[in-house]
């Protein structure tokens, strides 16, 4: 193998080359990406950066010494996958041919319709969204965040600081029942709540007014709510579509097996558009967070330069949000487990650590504000046999 092709210049498209040298690969890398920036992080987003407590120069995820002698495409789309011809076509007419290739594309934010030609709405994904965003938060604005995952509920904290008026509309009768679970979901989003930002939950959104700019999010109960600005926080999609008959199987990601290779020799995927196969769960699983970008592409980068895919499994999936001073962590999956008990800690102090279990074996563990008990947890969480933490 001479030459990899990394298509994606973010957290897991970066780690894969740091992968690639950590692991001996002394051949050439080139590194495509359609953003014009450095690869940044993303997660001060929806935080310090939305806050205006940190400028772009900090969250660069480069270090200022590093070495990775790679060639950077940036500003340049990949459009599509030659594997015939093992090239990556790029928008420009460019092909790269390459021995192997990693895809890193990511996600991007869904949007709703008729939100189109109106000024003031907003997603959040690229620094480029968080610069368009923080330039309208001004305290009094009334801010309506469309979605109470965790992006909403993040950018409708740091809004609430900011001295914003805030109204959180949720189309699920319970916020974060998808990744917590009901109980938990209901749990953390009284978050909200106590910093009086405005809760709706169980209203679909039917449209938006205004004229150039919008004025209000129009419920589909007949509510109208004012809005000055508005943040579609409604989640994200793989960006899988520029592989669209290259022969790979997609299905919600990039179906990869437990070591991260493709159905194509020498073609690894890694990060938010990646499906991993999950011996645990016994099925295929996209993890979008921030932890599983950094730490799959080693196991990826090995099956890429050994060409074979046995190994340990993965970590079970992490993540963690911040929300009105409060860290929330999550590491597992809630959708496996048929109970949850509170083990620590109150859930009413905002202070708790809650436990998932299926047929008695801890699948999942939860914390709010309980840093030193979850670490615990969620170290022993991807054991084959799993103890309660002494
Ligand atoms: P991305 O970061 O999405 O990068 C993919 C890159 O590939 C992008 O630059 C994209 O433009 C580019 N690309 C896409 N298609 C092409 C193409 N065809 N050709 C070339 N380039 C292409 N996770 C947590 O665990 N905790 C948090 O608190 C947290 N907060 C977050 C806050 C925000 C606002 C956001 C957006 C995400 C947050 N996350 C958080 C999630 C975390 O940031 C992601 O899981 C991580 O960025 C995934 O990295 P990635 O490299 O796989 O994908």
């Amino acid at each position: 193998m001479r030459t990899v092709a990394v298509v994606g210049a973010s957290l897991a498209g970066l780690s894969s080359v740091r992968a690639l040298r950590s692991q001996g690969f002394d051949g050439r890398v080139v590194v495509i990406g359609d953003e014009r920036h450095r690869p940044y992080d993303r997660p001060p987003l929806s935080k310090e950066f939305l806050a205006g407590k940190v400028t772009g120069e900090d969250i660069t995820l480069e270090d200022d010494d590093e070495e990775l002698d790679a060639e950077w495409l940036l500003g340049v789309r990949a459009e599509r996958l030659d594997l015939a011809d093992r090239s990556v076509v790029l928008a420009d007419g460019t092909r790269v041919r390459a021995d192997g290739v990693v895809l890193a594309t990511g996600a991007s934010a869904r949007t709703l319709p008729g939100a189109e030609g109106l000024a003031g709405i907003h997603t959040l994904r690229t620094l480029d969204d968080a610069l368009a965003l923080r330039a309208e938060i001004e305290p009094g604005r009334r801010l309506v965040v469309i979605g109470a995952g965790f992006i909403g509920a993040e950018v409708a904290s740091t809004a609430w600081a900011l001295g914003l008026d805030v109204t959180v509309v949720e189309a699920m009768g319970t916020p974060l029942a998808g990744p917590l679970g009901t109980d938990m979901g209901r749990i953390v989003s009284t978050l909200h709540a106590d910093h009086g930002v405005r809760l709706i939950c169980g209203a679909g959104v039917r449209g938006f007014t205004g004229v150039g700019r919008v004025d209000g999010v129009a419920l589909g109960d007949g509510r109208l709510l004012p809005a000055d600005l508005v943040l579609v926080g409604v989640g994200a999609q793989p960006n899988v579509g520029w592989l669209q008959g290259s022969g790979l199987e997609l299905d919600n990601g990039v179906r990869c097996d437990a070591g991260g290779l493709t159905g194509s020799p020498g073609v690894v995927a890694v990060g938010d558009c990646a499906a991993w196969y999950d011996r645990r769960l016994g099925r295929h699983h996209r993890v979008e967070h921030w932890t599983g970008a950094l730490d799959r592409p080693k196991r990826a980068v090995a099956t890429l330069l050994s060409g074979d895919s046995a190994g340990p499994d993965v970590a079970p999936a992490y993540f963690w949000s911040d929300q009105y001073g409060v860290r929330i962590q999550f590491a597992g999956d809630a959708r496996s487990a048929d109970t949850v008990t509170v083990e620590d800690g109150d859930p009413a102090d905002r202070c708790f650590l809650a436990v998932y279990r299926r047929d008695q074996e801890p699948v999942g563990v939860l914390g709010m504000n309980q840093v030193r008990a979850f670490t615990r947890w969620r170290r022993t969480l991807g054991a084959p046999s799993v103890a309660a933490p002494s």
